[in-house]
């Protein structure tokens, strides 16, 4: 089930750093029922990951984030195509892209996008979703 109360068809975002992409795979198997409907997008590696994993999931794959990714999802949240972004972020180690996980961030919280960055706030975030 991967629609909200309303009835809609539930569209996120789903970005990993590699240090975390382990992370999100290992969580979207844990919730895929709730995600094998919604409309997924992700950063191309990310994205790659999780179509490995669970190919069942009709991701559409963007460029990988330190080519544009991150930018593209950033669009699409400017475009209110997102209900939400679950983007697990490496908080240790330095990134060559960091102006542009900055700027993904920023647009989220500028647009009030429901936004997780890691496994226990992005359960609370789709169980939020789910419910309404
Ligand atoms: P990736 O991008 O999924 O292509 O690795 C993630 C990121 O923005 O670092």
């Amino acid at each position: 089930m991967s629609n909200n109360l309303s009835g809609d068809t539930l569209r996120v975002a789903l970005v990993a750093h590699d240090q975390k992409k382990d992370a999100l795979v290992a969580w979207v198997e844990t919730n895929a029922e709730h995600l094998e409907s919604a409309q997924l997008y992700a950063t191309g590696t990310t994205g790659s990951r999780i179509n490995d994993a669970l190919p069942v999931l009709n991701i559409h794959c963007l460029k990988s984030g330190p080519l544009g990714g991150d930018q593209q999802i950033g669009a699409l949240i400017c475009e209110g195509k997102l209900d939400a972004l679950f983007f697990f972020i490496d908080p240790m180690s330095p990134m060559p892209h960091d102006v542009d996980v900055k700027a993904l961030s920023r647009l989220a919280i500028v647009y009030d996008l429901p936004f997780a960055n890691s496994q226990s706030t992005a359960t609370y975030v789709l169980k939020g979703l789910l419910n309404g």
